[in-house]
């Protein structure tokens, strides 16, 4: 076993080639919890050359893996789901100490994830080709897919232990071989986890490696995977600044990468929509992981006519969502992931507000924490009408017609997740064929994911599907093999 347990003295250990190593040149950093300001672990801070070497691990692992029967990747997908229910209150309660996650959030995420596991477990006998018909007598033409080879898996930090199973979990599925840098963050709840939960499930040395690095050392390791040969695809979920780097590096190696990246996620509530239905909705699109996910609904977009008091009932309710230690079971909104995400999460609801932004709840730091905030009336200029914040803040538009809030929703550079609560299903198909965005929900808010969706934005929100079908065609190369029955005439 790798990790000791023991708060005070757990060390952390990279895993590569099957082994649990420290950084090659024996760095190391600590990983702290978000709302004590506690020493969590002390993880090695891994180099590229650390990444090299987990790379050329993975390479040596892929004949084998990727020869696996169906049956044997079966096996072990559906051992992963029992280990890790296995150890549902370790895991819950270490997503709190590591990334600040409540315990909703925390359950939350030990729910999906054995299901994508035993979702993943159907797609190791997914087909794999189709036979194409040919005009040449004689031949048969297929069209077959194949594991790519190594993939690059870089995973965030915020519902850490969901996304970085997402990227390694249909890349091992389909028989590739993987290796995944967790962020900073969540060394373990995003990435050594599976190191473990892997092995004891019966994954040959090699098909899994986890590297870790200090905080901001993470560009050496992604060049590495963007540059080494080796690597066949890349997956990345985070920021858009960052993912627009990496798929710079890429693309000058003309390397395919699955970006998921930020969003600026709408959630439009319409006039006929039920009053009740639609605070919650949009409190809990909002709010849920205090605002740090992707798909948070980080603008309300509500037509005029019932407007005020919908303003006033989401008002009400965000002041009165419990904000601090993750780890009390009613908390709602817990630790931003560190200093500077606070800082920056309350810099731009001060320079919202000093350019005419109407702070309707919220809007103080309380310790690590930040309140849930409700702004109105952003200035188009201020930083938070332009950029995700990636934090407890949500702000409210009134427009006049579906048209407006058509406009308004598509007047960003995101565009990943979108909702719609009206009460005529009809008019939330219309709206939902004109927006700008990879997932669109209808009387339902924004933050909703299922393993077997596919899963992605357009826009600044990337490109790429995660999830069921669409998985299958981000992690395997479509080969085209003929074979000729007897002989076919050549010209000379
Ligand atoms: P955030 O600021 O919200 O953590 P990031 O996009 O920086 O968002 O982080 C998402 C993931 O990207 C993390 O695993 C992080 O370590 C990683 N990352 C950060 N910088 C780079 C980089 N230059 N190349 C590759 N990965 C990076």
């Amino acid at each position: 076993m790798s990790i000791t347990t023991e708060a005070a003295k757990r060390e952390y250990r990279q895993f590569i080639g099957g082994q649990w190593v420290g950084a090659g040149d024996g760095g190391t950093f600590e990983d702290l919890d978000p709302f004590t300001g506690n020493v969590v672990a002390t993880v090695p801070a891994g180099t590229k050359e650390d990444a090299r070497r987990a790379i050329e691990s993975a390479a040596a692992a892929f004949p084998e893996w990727s020869s696996t029967p169906p049956i044997v990747r079966q096996g072990i997908f559906l051992r992963a789901a029992e280990i890790l229910e296995s150890r549902r209150e370790e895991i819950v309660s270490l997503l709190a100490e590591e990334t600040g996650a409540s315990f909703g959030f925390g359950m939350f995420q030990m729910g999906f994830v054995p299901g994508l596991f035993r979702q993943a477990a159907g797609i190791a006998y997914s087909p794999m080709g189709e036979i194409i018909p040919s005009d040449i007598p004689g031949a048969m033409a297929m069209g077959l897919r194949r594991p790519v080879g190594v993939v690059g898996a870089i995973a965030p930090w915020n519902a850490a232990l969901i996304l970085s199973a997402r990227s390694i979990t249909a890349p091992l599925a389909l028989g590739n071989t993987v290796v995944l840098k967790p962020s900073e963050e969540s060394p373990f709840s995003g990435g050594l986890v599976w190191g473990e939960i892997f092995t004891e499930a019966g994954l040959p040395e090699g098909a899994l490696n986890v590297v870790t690095h200090a905080p901001g050392a993470a560009g050496p390791i992604g060049d590495e995977f963007a540059e080494n040969s080796l690597v066949r695809r890349i997956n990345f979920t985070g920021s858009t600044a960052t993912g627009r780097k990496l798929a710079e590096t890429a693309g000058r190696n003309l390397k395919r990468v699955l970006l998921e990246l930020g969003g600026y996620n709408p959630l439009i509530v319409l006039g006929d929509a039920d009053m009740e239905y639609a605070v919650d909705a949009a409190a809990f699109g909002a709010f849920m992981h205090q605002g740090q996910i992707c798909m948070s609904a980080r603008r309300i977009i509500v037509e005029r006519p019932i407007a005020d008091e919908f303003v006033e009932r989401l008002a009400k309710k965000t002041a009165g969502l419990k904000t601090g230690d993750p780890r009390e079971h009613d908390t709602i909104i817990g630790p931003l992931i560190n200093k500077r995400a606070l800082e920056t999460v309350a810099g731009r609801v001060d320079e919202a507000v000093s350019k005419g932004a109407r702070l309707l709840a919220g809007g103080e730091a309380i310790g690590p924490c930040f309140q849930a905030t409700l702004l109105a009336d952003v200035p188009p200029d201020s930083e938070f009408a332009t950029q995700e914040t990636f934090g407890p803040v949500a702000a409210v538009e009134v427009v006049a017609d579906t048209d407006e809030a058509v406009r308004r929703a598509n007047a960003t550079s995101y565009g990943l997740a979108s909702g719609i609560i009206t009460g005529d299903p009809d008019k939330g198909m219309s709206i939902a064929h004109n927006l700008e965005a990879g997932i669109v929900h209808i009387n339902d808010q924004t933050v909703h994911d299922e393993p077997q969706m596919p899963f992605g934005g357009v826009k600044d929100s990337g490109w790429g599907r995660f999830g069921g079908t669409a998985a299958i065609e981000e992690f395997t190369e479509l080969r085209w093999v003929t074979v000729q029955s007897g002989t076919r005439p050549f010209p000379f």
